[in-house]
């Protein structure tokens, strides 16, 4: 969501990593210096690309088994298809928990 880096840069939002599940409260900037794959800094919200940390490789990704292994949503794991289904609901499902007042 484009309004998360030009009007509020410093808002943290949760970052899940979904090939480890490992989650972090964190800015854009801490999440790109941290090393994650994620947007606003690597691909768009809302839009299937790797969620990953800086741990993780983005060949066990749901976009990776999509677009680079040509699998069908069906062939994915439970995981995997909950993956696609919260970045398609991008970025409310990142920002639950987070003050609206805050907005
Ligand atoms: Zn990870």
């Amino acid at each position: 969501m484009l309004f998360i880096r030009t009007r509020f840069p410093e808002i943290r939002f949760e970052h899940i990593c979904e090939v480890c599940g490992k989650t972090e409260m964190l800015t854009p900037q801490e999440a790109f210096d941290a090393g994650w794959d994620y947007p606003p800094h690597i691909g768009d919200f809302g839009i299937i690309s790797p969620r990953t940390c800086k741990e993780c490789s983005m060949l066990d990704t749901a976009w990776a088994k999509l677009v680079l292994e040509h699998k069908m949503p069906s062939e994915l794991t439970a995981e995997q298809r909950e993956t696609i289904q919260r970045i398609s609901d991008e970025p409310k499902t990142i920002l639950a928990g987070i003050d609206p007042i805050e907005f």
